[in-house]
């Protein structure tokens, strides 16, 4: 497929270039200190990526301890109740952990042991990201700092304690607003000092390069298999591909797999409560032009052009901006981004849980309502949605802030 000059044959060969760069969009802002450490990593993963050890121990680890691949479940009742087109579910929820996020920390864990690394250390917001990364280092044998804001280690307190019985430590921060922003702050400036024997691990494919490129590769294992198992049971493609956008990483693993297909791709952002700046975190629809943690994209501004405060009722996407692919991408126009808001979502939760015995996580809601709302509209065809985690860590806050439908 040709879209506006780029070719999607050959667009992984040529997107990032080698500075990191969709288009305009990525890079690498940060200081000389860093930008040396980027680089040693930037040359670890492309060394590492081509060996046929480093490959077939990643596909190994995937089989043996993630127990991929993970399914497609044909969505029979829901999509009977809505009338003719198919919806099928990629299972990320059936992931070791719950969620797709152990897919890209057990290739960071890997490659870290690769670099003779002997700690990694990332921030987390609602903890799902620490918790994946955890579990991979404790699985590979290495340290493992998790920078949490104050504010949140009170609101995730089962998470915090999932990466203390891990093994990690989780350091607590108490500058400023004390949550996700102020985390990664600490954890740049942590990793700044032990770069030597510590590697960085970022949760999406954000950051300055090469994380955008590295967290997209090892999240395109969900694109790969997913294509596959498609045709495998329908003998076609999905006329569309619909996942959620945080950061973007579930969305770009299974989008990849995709690119080049004549299938519509749509990635959905939270409305939350709504238009008004500070109530959604739907940053490609209303964002603009902006850098913030070491990458450029489109992002939420507030009046002095700092990171906007956002919100979502899924605490995994509640992110000021996206990953740079996503803006590239965006600008492009080969993929739709739309948004749903917080009642659909939580409308989602509990019509997927009720009709397919399947209870998603908050943030893979947004795909499923989008998925409903789109099979409405389409009136017949295929829709595959990247199911990206299960809701068992939501049960708390559904119960309490919506009770039982
Ligand atoms: C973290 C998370 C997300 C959002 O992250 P992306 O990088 O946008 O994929 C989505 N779904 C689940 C289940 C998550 O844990």
């Amino acid at each position: 497929m040709i879209l506006n000059n780029i070719d999607f044959e050959t667009y992984f060969k040529n997107y990032p270039d080698k500075d990191g760069y969709f288009g305009k969009y990525g890079g690498a802002y940060v200081s000389p200190e860093l930008k040396k450490a980027m680089e040693e990593i930037t040359e670890a993963y492309f060394t590492i990526c081509k060996s046929s050890k480093f490959i077939s121990e990643l596909r190994r680890i995937r089989h043996d301890f993630q127990g991929r691949p993970t399914p497609i479940s044909h969505l029979e009742r829901l999509s009977e109740s809505l009338g003719n087109v198919q919806l099928y579910v990629k299972r990320e929820d059936l992931n070791h952990t719950g969620a797709h996020k152990l897919n890209h920390c057990m290739g960071e864990a890997l490659l870290a042991k690769y670099m003779g690394k002997k700690k990694v250390i990332a921030e987390t917001g609602a903890g799902q990201h620490g918790v994946a990364l955890a579990t991979a280092a404790a699985y590979f044998g290495l340290q493992c700092d998790i920078y949490m804001g104050a504010v949140d280690i009170k609101k995730q307190a089962p998470n915090v304690a999932r990466m203390k019985i891990l093994g990690a430590n989780v350091i607590e921060v108490t500058e400023g607003l004390q949550t996700l922003k102020e985390a990664v702050d600490a954890a740049f400036n942590a990793y700044m000092n032990e770069y030597k024997d510590a590697i960085y691990c970022i949760g999406s494919v954000l950051g300055p390069h090469p994380f955008p490129l590295m967290v997209r590769d090892f999240q395109s294992v969900i694109g790969v298999e997913a294509r596959e198992q498609f045709i495998g049971m329908t003998g076609e493609l999905p006329d569309a591909v619909v996942a959620c956008v945080g950061g973007g990483s579930n969305a770009m693993g299974i989008f990849s797999g995709f690119l080049n297909d004549p299938v519509d791709i749509y990635g959905i952002e939270p409305l939350g409560r709504g238009t008004t700046l500070g109530d959604h975190a739907a940053s490609l629809k209303y964002g603009t032009e902006g850098i913030m943690h070491g990458f450029n994209s489109i992002m939420l501004k507030d009046e002095n052009g700092e990171p906007a405060p956002v919100y979502s009722v899924a605490s995994g996407l509640d992110y000021p901006s996206s990953g740079p692919e996503h803006a590239f991408l965006h600008d492009l126009g080969r993929i739709k981004y739309d948004v749903i808001n917080d009642e659909e979502t939580i409308d989602a939760f509990f019509t997927l849980s009720r009709l397919e015995g399947i209870i998603p996580a908050i943030e893979s809601a947004h795909a499923v309502a989008y998925g409903m709302k789109l099979a409405k509209e389409m009136g017949r065809g295929s829709i595959l949605i990247n199911l990206s985690g299960r809701g068992d860590k939501d049960m708390d806050y559904i119960i309490e802030k919506y009770g039982i439908r």
